[in-house]
């Protein structure tokens, strides 16, 4: 894309007027394309974080520009309280595509997982004696409005904004005899991540889904799996639990939906689809022009061979990683297809992630001793080499890297 570059005299002074949510570097970014971001000076920087595993399609995707354009054109929104063409075949595509049955969109993943938890906590009122609490996971991350919050496992979370949300129970991950002994009269499901993408990229082990998707059967409570970071293809498959080959009954998608704008959903199997006119909405929830981002996103992630170059891709990161690892006495790997996160063994990957910046690389330390891979999934094998380039140079010039593990 070769749009004039014009900054405004505001962007380029004004940060005072904005929140402090966040440590941002003084680096504003001006144009993307694809793997690659500019900021107003010029410089390039490779992005291997991409707005939190966002941009699925890199930075201004052709296919999302163009049906961004034409849906712009033709409507951006007529109210959530009317059909649109493009909420309807984008529902129609998921359901199709994950084995659910409805959809419900939201405007963000912590929207989305409100909307589940709404969603469960409306099915317990119904057919579980008004059972509420759902069980969450410690380190998990499920979003940052209250009740999300509250579902979250992240620590020092307890504290911040009291009074939260109740009826989140927590159990340690993949401790399936935990899980059993937390369930009572009062649950009403189970809620965890595939994979714990803020915790640090931390599995859910495939016999531990397993199990829960019996146990919760049995039991007869629902399973609500957040695929906000680990869906729309980023593990190799379009959804996680493709690969364990379990079917949740709840499911909330987000970040890679819409490839950069944004947009989320909550599905679910046609048993728990339980709203009834005006318990859940928002206005502009299943939006035409977002809607039709969404499809486009989606029609290229399905499209034949789009998933097993994120694999390929994948594995081409991974043996990259793991020579990086021997070289600088990292450790071990975690994670799949393009959501991977290096164990550095030590505290340094905020040093590591300000050098490479430095250097022209966007990378993303999750914890202190982990590094955080989740590129656009269109990255090049030359994209992954370039990266893994600039992190061995800015590993070898840290001085704490050089020697051996303290
Ligand atoms: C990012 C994320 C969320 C929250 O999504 P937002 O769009 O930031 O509200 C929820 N769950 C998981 C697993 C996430 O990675």
């Amino acid at each position: 894309m070769n749009i004039p570059h014009q900054p405004s005299q505001a962007a380029a002074t004004d940060t005072a007027a904005l929140m402090q949510i966040a440590n941002r570097p003084a680096i504003v970014f001006t144009h993307g394309e694809g793997s690659w971001l500019t900021d107003r000076n010029g410089k390039r920087y490779l992005d291997f974080v991409q707005g939190w595993a966002v941009n699925c399609l890199g930075h201004s995707p052709r296919p999302l520009l163009q049906a961004l354009g034409d849906q712009a054109a033709r409507l951006i929104n007529c109210s959530p309280a009317f059909y649109n063409d493009a909420m309807l075949e984008l529902a129609g595509a998921l359901t199709a595509a994950s084995g659910l049955d409805q959809v419900f969109f939201a405007n963000s993943g912590a929207e989305a997982n409100e909307g589940a938890i709404k969603l469960a906590r409306k099915w317990g009122g119904l057919h579980r004696d008004g059972a509420y609490e759902i069980i969450t996971t410690d380190g998990g991350f499920h979003g940052r409005t209250l009740a999300t919050m509250s579902a979250s496992g992240k620590a020092g979370w307890e504290v911040l904004f009291a009074p939260k949300v109740p009826g989140f129970p927590k159990v340690p991950l993949n401790d399936i005899a935990a899980v059993a002994a937390a369930i009572t009269d009062n649950t009403v499901a189970v809620m965890l991540e595939p994979i714990q993408g803020e915790a640090g990229v931390i599995p859910a082990d495939d016999g531990y889904l397993k199990d829960l998707r019996q146990l919760t059967r049995e039991r007869g409570i629902l399973l609500i799996l957040d695929e906000i970071q680990t869906g729309m293809g980023r593990t190799g498959t379009l959804f996680a639990y493709q690969q364990v080959g379990i079917t949740p009954d709840i499911l909330t998608l987000g970040k890679g939906m819409g490839g950069g704008l944004p947009l989320a959903a909550l599905l679910a199997h046609e048993d728990v689809c339980c709203f009834a006119h005006g318990d859940q909405g928002g206005t502009f929830n299943g939006n035409p022009l977002m809607t039709a981002g969404g499809l486009a996103v989606l029609t290229e992630l399905t499209k034949p061979g789009f998933l097993d170059q994120v694999i390929e891709t994948g594995n081409h990161l991974k043996t990259g990683l793991t020579a990086l690892a021997a070289r600088h006495g990292f450790g071990a790997l975690r994670g799949k297809g393009l959501l991977l996160a290096l164990d550095l063994r030590r505290p340094i990957g905020p040093a590591i992630t300000a050098a490479a910046l430095d250097a022209g690389l966007l990378l993303n330390a999750p914890r202190p001793d982990s590094l955080r891979f989740m590129p656009a999934l269109t990255v090049t094998a030359d994209e992954v080499d370039r990266m893994l380039e600039i992190l061995d140079s800015v590993c070898d010039a840290l001085p704490e890297a050089a020697g051996t593990a303290t």
